[in-house]
């Protein structure tokens, strides 16, 4: 086992120094508010070990993070008929993007693009209300992290909800393919929501182990999900995770990752590890700049990628 303490502890301490730390996103007024110097990591190893380095335990918004946790639900209330909703390629186009859609008929080109997303959002909702539907997220991430203490910032969702025009525009616009079943507010009130959950990185590394342990609550010793789904979730985050940006993030980290405009990135290293880091300066395509750095001398420092031998 490398000295992931070490290797964290030095990362740190470039992070603290980069000069070139992106642009936070400002197109949600209450993200705009976050300063760019901050940092964390935290690491969950196999054997249940956790190294952390900077401000590991300060909550951030976890964003389109949260598209993980809410497509594992969704596979577990509609298995395999999800996937006529929804496809399983990268989109080569930016997250946020309405240009695929009337082509391909309101069907997005995937779960973790917003669209998607959105999709993925109104088969979580099933037959049920909003607010019910918000709590049974909470709770299965809680659940994941082994931490009551997550939360939703209610200020995020709420600034979310009152500028979100684009995430509007598609949810109305799959509406009209009919891709959207429930009422297009309730869908998107679920998906404001979810992405407002505020996690630190120790929180969402705690949560994201069951896709480094085939699918397994490494806590409870009970099964989330079979191990193929695991495999498959670990799959679209590695083809599909950083959007127009997966092919970069995959070629320079090598294993499944998922951003969010809040600066953070959930990466699994399946049968090792599972990783949270956090800084809110974004590149151009909406991805944490100095979070895939530091991911990057990770897996350099520890030979952690899905395409090394073992
Ligand atoms: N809530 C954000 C949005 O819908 C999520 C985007 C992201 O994190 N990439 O725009």
């Amino acid at each position: 086992m490398p000295d992931i303490q070490r290797i964290i502890d030095t990362i740190a301490e470039e992070i603290a120094g980069a000069p070139h730390r992106g642009r936070v996103a400002d197109y949600i007024p209450a993200l705009a508010k976050v300063d760019p110097m901050r940092f964390g990591i935290a690491v969950v190893a196999a054997d249940g070990r956790v190294f952390t380095a900077g401000e590991a335990d300060a909550a951030f918004s976890i964003q389109s993070i949260s598209k993980v946790f809410t497509l594992t639900m969704a596979l577990g209330k509609a298995g395999q008929a999800l996937w006529k909703r929804v496809g399983r390629e990268p989109s080569g186009s930016a997250f946020n993007s309405i240009v695929q859609l009337e082509q391909e008929h309101g069907i997005p080109r995937n779960p973790f693009i917003n669209a998607g997303a959105l999709v993925v959002s109104d088969v979580v909702l099933g037959g049920g209300d909003p607010r019910a539907t918000i709590g049974e997220i909470l709770r299965f991430v809680r659940y994941l992290a082994d931490d009551d203490a997550i939360a939703i910032d209610m200020d995020v969702a709420g600034s979310e909800a009152r500028t979100g025009f684009r995430n509007v525009a598609l949810a109305n616009y799959m509406k009209a393919f009919g891709n959207i079943e429930r009422r297009v507010e309730d869908a998107l009130n679920v998906y404001f929501n979810q992405c407002a959950l505020a996690m630190s990185c120790r929180q969402l590394a705690m949560a994201g182990r069951f896709l480094a342990h085939d699918g397994m609550h490494p806590g409870t010793g009970r099964r989330v999900v079979s191990a193929l789904r695991a495999r498959r979730i670990n799959a679209l985050m590695l083809t599909c995770g950083h959007y127009d940006g997966s092919g970069e993030f995959a070629f320079r980290v090598g294993i499944p990752g998922k951003s969010g405009v809040g600066g953070g990135i959930l990466a699994i290293v399946p049968g090792e590890a599972s990783i949270a880091v956090w800084s809110p300066g974004l590149n151009e395509r909406g991805n944490s700049q100095l979070g895939s750095l530091a991911l990057e001398r990770l897996s350099d420092a520890t030979g952690w990628s899905v395409f090394t031998a073992r």
